[in-house]
């Protein structure tokens, strides 16, 4: 039997891609992210210091034994280390010659500063008095032995950090320094002897520093920050994290050192030029910490010349290898340059598509590739809100930061993390997190946020990474910004803001304001995204239509690409302010003349409405739907209308004049009249009452009216020259005696309008099927339907018998946090079960009449996931807000790649949605 291999050196990933078949996924999950990029770059001959990597295999199986490490696994550490020694020249706890390590955490995804990472394992007081000599420079060497003792005193044996920054301070502030390197060795030397008292344990024997280290990372894995990322990035708990173990450089070594963190690419903006941060003369956590000022990359090519450039080429070479983006960390030890660690670079939507439409024709990969790199709900960001002009221009400006992550945040002012999201989430307030910067354990603030503001820190820094991952508006590093987290008051200069104050800020230009400014939603004009687009638009075989009540709202959707509208719920038009008294009077109508008063009045408003949307939709189906909820929705609440009637007849025994006696009398009438109406109105079951074409079947005069309004308005467009498709829907149709009998009044009046215009209009008369009855008998039903359209809300609801009103707030939530469903139904449809009855309606729909045009129009048509699942129905188009249109264009395309399925799509042109801006 062949013994298990737990570790594999960086030069060993060959053997590594091995074991798992040669499939690089799997070697990132063996290996980490970060292991597995170490040994690669090694491989391609960058310069990495040499090290070794510990699987995630022995970390799961160490966290499953309780804490014990796998047989054999610390034979192989020590026999990695020896090859290390050998390849560096230097030994592990050799006092004259000393090989110092790191080690660090690194999960198959990456989850930036969320575990943990030791440095300069194997100093101890022998080992530093030998290297002092070897090296010449005791302030160096003193400097990574107080780092040590520091870190492993917080990783290892879990001591506060504090009471090492409190030594720390009082160290600076008595030798009269900003930073810490700038201690004299004096002062570092007493600094280790009080760490040491701070840290009896810290163990002398490196053997014993590097196994503790390593057993603190697999640890960290199950801690409550990486525990809380994993679940807000959607990332599985039984991954584990692999410990990459590799040779210390030192980049505090002088002047002719420096380290750094560096993007390929402007990870903001996507512009294809090197971005980042360095320090000379420090170390790594100095630069990641943001608790020293960096310096922009772009001055190492003065500083350093010769080391700008090599690493200008090792990242062009990397982003060549890996086709990605690269986010590197690079050290430069007495003027040699080392990476030490790679990994595709976290981004803004806004630099994604644009990184991945310039890569395309940079012919690194192909227009498919890039479809398939950006995610729907980047596309999203795209349509975050800014601060509108007009705002923006009376606002009272604070300050300037750096503008890390876009998109326009407004809330009230909250200093901690616990704060942040109890605001946020109990009492439902807009927050603002204000950090001096933030660190790994804020990350649950930050997620409840709308925005993070930081006074330090720079573009890699931590409140930057973590903010652009998740799309938060983001201004880090304002310096004029000084926050006191005992007062609770945060100053730009002599202007104070105090915690719950309203704040705005403004993740893409780095503005401050104070006062919560009013926001709006841009246009997508970005031309990358409008390329991109194009790309899904050649790829998908789903239309993309809009849901869009109003022209203004059917011409927004039309330029974000939509391909028609998929529903107008007519029944929006009537609740308008100046509408709602003409609907009222329809409905407490008690003769069929007044009735059709109240109607002939709606008549010229739907009308204008529905030419709107045909205009707006030129040349492109456009459904609407007649009249859906149940009638009493239109009148006043039954208790609010007792008591306003209660009060009114009180006041009527108050009344002295007769005036006043006939003004409160003709209240008191009216409000008892409308009282008989909506009780007789009243369903207990709303949702299961008086809706839908149950409606139209009671008033046929209403469905004529809207009818009529339909072809009067198609007929006037099209004799102006518009091209019109208008498609009439019944909603909420079981029997297809319901569609039939509706149908015959469609005709009528469809035929007498267009008698009376003299015009023809081509129109297709459907129905929704958002009742499992209407699924069960689709074949039945298609022979009077020419066209379905999924109502997923509806058909969720009916299906699950779950009411779509209430079920959100109460037990679907319970559901879902105990595993009873996996995701809300309400937002992604239910595969098995609603899934199903879709199956069936379309194919036996299609077999009754092929060519049967199937489209769904509930939450769900913008739904990336429900949009995978129309796309495998063979669905003709899903239906979705206006705003997420582009979404679900990209989406569609990805699901047809992912079912190796891609288009062209054979109706209409692509070019059309592809022409937007
Ligand atoms: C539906 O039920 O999915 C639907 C689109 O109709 P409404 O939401 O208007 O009931
Ligand atoms: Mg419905």
């Amino acid at each position: 039997m062949t013994s298990t291999k737990w570790v594999y050196r960086f030069d060993e990933v060959d053997l590594a891609e091995k074991a798992v078949d040669g499939d690089w996924e799997e070697v990132r999950g063996l290996l980490g992210g970060k292991g597995a990029n170490l040994g690669e770059m090694t491989r391609l001959g960058v310069p990495v210091p040499p090290g070794f990597t510990v699987t995630t295999k022995a970390c799961l199986s160490y966290l499953e034994d309780g804490g014990t490490f796998p047989d054999g696994a610390l034979d192989q550490v020590t026999e990695a280390l020896r090859t290390v020694e050998a390849s560096t020249g230097k030994r592990f706890g050799d006092s004259a010659n000393p090989l110092l390590l790191s080690c660090r955490s690194g999960a198959k995804f990456s989850m930036p500063g969320m575990m943990d990472t030791v440095l300069n394992i194997g100093l101890n007081d022998d080992v530093v008095a030998g290297f002092t000599e070897l090296t010449g420079d005791e302030h160096f060497v003193y400097d990574s032995y107080r780092r040590l003792i520091q870190m492993f005193g917080s990783v290892v044996l879990g001591l506060r950090d504090e009471l090492f920054e409190n030594v720390l301070e009082r160290h600076r502030a008595e030798a009269g320094v900003e930073t810490d390197p700038e201690l004299p060795v004096e002062h570092l030397r007493q600094i280790v002897a009080e760490f040491h008292q701070i840290a009896p344990r810290f163990p002398d024997d490196p053997f014993e520093q590097l196994r503790l280290a390593t057993e603190a990372v697999f640890q960290s894995w199950n801690g409550k920050r990486a525990k809380d990322y994993r679940n807000a990035a959607g990332i599985a708990h039984d991954l584990g994290t692999a410990v990459s173990i590799q040779t210390m450089v030192f980049g505090n070594m002088g002047d002719d050192s420096g380290t750094g963190v560096a993007m390929s690419r402007n990870a903001t903006t996507g512009e294809d030029r090197i971005e980042g941060d360095y320090l000379t003369n420090a170390q790594g956590e100095d630069v990641v910490a943001g608790t020293r000022a960096t310096k922009p990359i772009d001055e190492l090519a003065t500083e350093m010349p010769d080391m700008f450039s090599e690493f200008k080429e090792i990242a062009r070479r990397l982003e060549h290898h890996y086709h990605e983006m690269q986010d590197m960390e690079f050290t430069i030890e007495h003027g040699k340059l080392w990476l030490l660690q790679t990994r595709d670079g976290k981004r803004t939507a806004q630099a994604a598509v644009r990184i991945a439409v310039e890569q395309v024709a940079e012919g690194l990969i192909s227009q498919q590739e890039a479809v398939m790199r950006v995610s729907p709900e980047q596309v999203d960001f795209f349509l975050h809100p800014q601060f509108s002009p007009e705002s923006r221009a009376s606002a009272h400006w604070l300050a300037g930061g750096l503008n890390v992550s876009p998109g326009a945040a407004v809330g009230v002012v909250a200093f901690d993390a616990d704060l942040a999201e109890r605001w946020a989430k109990e009492d439902g307030r807009q927050v603002i997190m204000v950090r001096p910067e933030t660190k790994p354990d804020d990350v649950h603030g930050m997620l409840a946020a709308e925005g993070i503001l930081t006074s330090r820190g720079g573009r890699t820094s931590h409140a930057a990474l973590v903010a652009r991952q998740f799309g938060k508006p983001a201004v880090v590093g304002v310096a004029e910004l000084e926050i006191d987290l005992n007062a609770r008051v945060m100053t730009f200069g002599d202007q104070v803001v105090a915690e719950g104050d309203w704040i705005s800020i403004d993740g893409t230009t780095g503005d401050v304001y104070l006062e919560a400014l009013d926001t709006m939603v841009p246009d997508i004009e970005d031309p990358w995204l409008m390329e991109l687009l194009g790309w899904a638009d050649g790829l998908r075989r789903l239309d993309v239509r809009a849901n869009a009540d109003y022209p203004a709202d059917a011409e927004r959707a039309r330029a974000y690409g939509a391909q028609g509208i998929g529903l107008t719920r007519t029944e929006h038009m009537f609740f308008e302010a100046e509408r709602l008294p003409v609907v009222q009077r329809m409905i407490m109508a008690e003769s069929p003349s007044e009735r059709k008063e109240a109607l002939e009045q709606l008549l010229p408003l739907q009308r204008s409405d529905f030419e709107g949307l045909f205009r707006a939709m030129d040349g492109l189906p456009v459904i609407i739907r007649l009249i859906d909820p149940p009638l009493h929705e239109f009148l006043p609440a039954r208790n609010d209308l007792s008591k306003s009637l209660a009060s009114h007849k009180f006041l009527l025994t108050k009344a002295t004049t007769l005036a006043e006696i006939d003004e409160v009398l003709a209240q008191v009438e009216e409000e008892e009249h409308m009282l008989t109406r909506v009780e007789a109105l009243h369903e207990s079951n709303p949702m299961l009452g008086t809706r839908g074409v149950r409606l139209g079947i009671m008033l046929p005069d209403l469905t004529r009216m809207q009818v009529r309004a339909i072809f009067e308005a198609a007929c006037e467009v099209a004799r102006t020259g518009g091209d019109v498709h208008p498609e009439v829907m019944i909603p909420l149709t079981s029997h297809v005696n319901e569609l039939k009998r509706q149908r015959e009044v469609l005709e009528a009046e469809a035929k007498l309008v267009m008698e009376e215009q003299g015009i023809e209009v081509d129109y297709l008369f459907g129905t929704m099927i958002e009742i499992p009855r209407a699924a069960l008998t689709a074949a039945e039903i298609a022979e009077y339907a020419e066209f379905f359209s999924f109502g997923t809300n509806d058909l969720t609801q009916t299906a699950f018998g779950i009411s779509r009103d209430d079920a959100e707030a109460g037990f679907l939530v319970h559901y879902m946090q105990e595993g009873i469903l996996d995701e809300n139904p309400f937002a992604t449809l239910d595969r098995d079960g609603v899934g199903q009855l879709m199956r069936m309606a379309t194919e036996n729909g299609r077999a009754a009449r092929p060519g049967l045009e199937v489209g769904i129009c509930g939450e769900h048509g913008g739904d990336p996931a429900s949009i995978a699942l129309c796309h495998e129905l063979g669905l003709d188009y899903v239906s979705c807000s206006p705003f997420r249109v582009p979404i679900a264009r990209l989406a569609a395309a990805q699901a047809a790649v992912r079912a190796g399925d891609p288009g062209p799509r054979g109706s209409s042109s692509p070019a059309e949605a592809a022409s937007l801006g």
